[in-house]
């Protein structure tokens, strides 16, 4: 069984060629740089097999564009994409509203809907549109599903989705905590509930997506009973280029005073904030780079990161009164130990402990990074949000 799994951006789309039974990918790429005039697109295309790779430089005017040179690129590889071969193509979504909370059978009308939600998510969701109609409009007889990143957090307690604001302009305007990244704590929670044992029912979890885009979420018996993002992706945790949770008096006080206009605001908060706009640079590698010359100003970003990391887990400790496992999981959570042992720091006394040496550990599996017999499970896990979505996709359309 093969499924196309499509994460579609504004100037990019990723993909993965992948068996969802036996999680093998066959092949993975990107095209970049979509409608660029400046700079020519790029395209590649990894065959995992046997390592060989294909790329096409050039002008790529848009994504049906762009995906139909991944097709060619195949099919000159001996793969074709467009016969019998797919079983399902699953499309990342962003933000599915009060409308999807479930992976959905794309037809016209979803379209459009998920098209009429992108004043929620104007970053993502109109890409996402783009994507998928491309995706249609090449492979007309292949099923398609949408997964979408708000679904896991849908069902979130009332007393945690709502803001205290007038509600006759929250509900007039869709104004609540939506969340994101949902697939991957949704994957990454159901893995750890595999390898802790017991009953997932009873299974207590606390899960810290920490990519450039961040958030944490608590998690009761499987469902979602708190995260830290918002009605946008811009809430909580500070993020590569987001600035997470901050008093909303300051975007009165900087639209009066610094002449932002809501543009200028919206530009400031999601790309030039966060690890970025305290340092400089939004690479966790670069801000190491940086701490480890000397910078006061990237130390300070990196302080400011754990400091709103360890507020969130002290609450969802709270939340939940009981946790059994936090589980760091993506690009700095997977791979940056210095942040999960200072996330950590002194907890001793709640039952939280990381291990030195497991810690350090390169491995990229997912493993314990808790002593032996700790009380609370402390967990590394690598997401796979391809996966899921190429399972969730495979099991609506059968
Ligand atoms: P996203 O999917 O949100 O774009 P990722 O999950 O890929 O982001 O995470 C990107 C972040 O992870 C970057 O800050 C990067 O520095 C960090 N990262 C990725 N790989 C490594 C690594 N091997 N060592 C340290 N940090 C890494």
């Amino acid at each position: 069984m093969q499924v196309l799994v499509i994460n579609s951006g504004s100037s990019s789309i990723k993909y993965q060629l992948l068996d969802p039974d036996s999680a093998q990918v066959m092949a993975s790429g990107m095209v970049s740089r979509i409608g660029e005039s400046v700079d020519p697109g790029e395209i590649t295309v990894e065959h995992h097999s046997d390592g060989r790779t294909f790329e096409h430089t050039g002008p790529i005017a848009d994504h049906a564009a762009g995906l139909r040179v991944v097709f060619d690129l195949f099919a000159s590889s001996g793969h074709d994409l467009t016969g019998a071969a797919l079983s399902a193509v699953g499309h990342r979504v962003v933000h599915g509203g009060e409308v999807f909370y479930e992976p959905t059978l794309i037809t016209d009308a979803v379209v459009e809907s998920i098209d009429k939600l992108s004043t929620l998510a104007p970053l993502h969701n109109p890409a996402n549109v783009t994507g998928i109609r491309s995706a249609r409009a090449l492979l007309p007889d292949i099923p398609q599903v949408a997964v979408f990143d708000t679904a896991f957090f849908h069902g979130l307690p009332d007393a945690a989705k709502t803001y205290a604001i007038d509600a006759g302009i929250a509900a007039a305007h869709g104004v609540r905590r939506y969340g994101f990244h949902g697939t991957s704590h949704e994957y990454v929670s159901g893995r750890v509930s595999e390898l802790i044992g017991g009953d997932p029912a009873t299974h207590n979890q606390i899960v810290l997506h920490l990519g450039n885009g961040a958030s944490a979420s608590a998690i009761r018996g499987g469902r979602a009973v708190d995260t830290s993002m918002g009605l946008t992706p811009l809430e909580g945790l500070v993020m590569g280029t987001r600035s997470g949770d901050l008093d909303p008096g300051i975007l009165v006080h900087l639209a009066r005073t610094a002449g932002l206009d809501i543009d200028g605001i919206d530009e400031l908060l999601n790309r030039r904030s966060g690890i970025k706009g305290l340092s400089g640079v939004n690479d966790f590698r670069a801000l190491f780079t940086l701490i480890e010359s000397g910078d006061p100003a990237a130390r300070l970003a990196y302080d400011v990161y754990v400091h709103r990391l360890r507020r969130y887990l002290g609450a969802y400790l709270v939340e939940l009164g009981r946790v059994d496992a936090i589980t760091f999981t993506a690009g700095v959570g997977e791979n940056n130990a210095r942040v999960r042992a200072d996330a950590l720091a002194g907890l001793r006394r709640f039952g939280i402990e990381v291990d030195p040496v497991a810690n350090n550990s390169k491995e990229r599996v997912a493993r314990y990074i808790s002593p032996p017999g700790a009380e609370v499970s402390v967990l590394v896990v690598p997401t796979d949000e391809e996966l899921a979505i190429a399972r969730a996709a495979v099991a609506l359309v059968g």
